[in-house]
């Protein structure tokens, strides 16, 4: 941790196998989860049913799991076109789409298709390493091109139902995109998660700290009576304003403590122990030293 200056990913080798299960819980009307249970790499699952069409969000992390999610949306949607979205290409969220290539159209924002395209298979890579269940579901994986690429925002009228992906500006990754129902249901991908710290994802500078609190000031002005995190139960609004008072914490001290003088090992290791005391009930600190990092990094230095 931040004391050696060698920071570690959250160990996921004992960890239940990233499978996606259950039954979809109806969260709003025409509105499905098939929750992740908190099981570290399976994402909440989203599938929007309207009266003409469906929209799936996010697949799970490889083959087995895409089949299972277009199984579940076949079973609410019937003969319904299906769309197909993510709310960010890592891989956890979107390297199942393949079983989706011929049973729905795919729309993925330009900055997420091009970061996928610029990172997949080094993703890829890091995912298998992490463990043998994972490689195992991450076998013979083949990244899918989206149909549609759109900028800015899109809205999917599927009948009753009203989605608006969205994209914004680099936070967690380059190229997240929320899905916005009915002004009703956010599905805020990992910009958002409940009871557990953010995730920075490691080695990958195009995680923005700034940019993050940004986006969640306007995900907040949204006022969404439901909010489906990436990972962890879903809940509401408040979530998306608890999760902002930690990146603004850990951006303050970053800064502080940048400014008088520590080092970057320090002030992880500064930041770490205090997080740890004040959100005692998130999972995954490990994330902590990652976040103050980044902020670190983006501070301005010791004048
Ligand atoms: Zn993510």
């Amino acid at each position: 941790m931040g004391t050696t200056g060698q920071p570690a990913l959250p160990d996921v080798s004992s960890a239940p196998p990233p499978v996606v299960r259950g039954e979809p819980v109806e969260v709003s009307d025409g509105v499905f989860v098939i929750p992740d249970n908190r099981v570290p790499l399976v994402p909440n699952v989203g599938i929007v049913v309207g009266d003409r069409a469906a929209l799936v969000v996010d697949t799970g992390l490889g083959r087995r799991n895409g089949a299972y999610v277009l199984e579940q949306a076949r079973r609410l949607a019937g003969d319904r076109p299906l769309y197909l979205t993510m709310t960010h290409f890592h891989p956890e969220h979107g390297f199942g789409a393949e079983a989706f290539q011929d049973a729905a159209t795919i729309l993925y924002n330009r900055a997420q298709r091009d970061e996928l395209h610029r990172k997949g298979a080094a993703y890829l890579d890091m995912f298998r390493g992490l463990a043998p269940g994972i490689a195992a579901e991450l076998a013979g994986v083949e990244f899918t091109d989206p149909d549609v690429v759109y900028d800015g925002q899109v809205e999917l009228d599927l009948g009753g139902h009203r989605a608006v992906l969205r994209s914004w500006v680099p936070a967690h990754t380059a190229g997240d995109q929320t899905v916005f129902v009915d002004d009703r249901v956010l599905f805020g991908g990992d910009l958002i998660e409940t009871r557990m710290f953010p995730i920075f994802p490691p080695f990958d500078t195009d995680v923005d700290g700034h940019g993050w609190i940004a986006v969640l000031d306007q995900l907040s002005a949204l006022a969404p009576a439901v909010v489906v995190p990436g990972h962890g139960e879903v809940t509401d609004a408040k979530l998306i304003r608890e999760v902002r008072d930690y990146l603004d914490h850990v951006r303050g001290e970053a800064a502080r403590l940048r400014a008088d003088g520590a080092s970057a090992d320090d002030a992880a290791a500064a930041i770490d122990k205090a997080a740890r005391n004040r959100w005692r009930t998130w999972a995954n600190p490990e994330w902590i030293d990652f976040a103050a990092r980044a902020f670190y990094a983006a501070a301005p230095p010791a004048s």
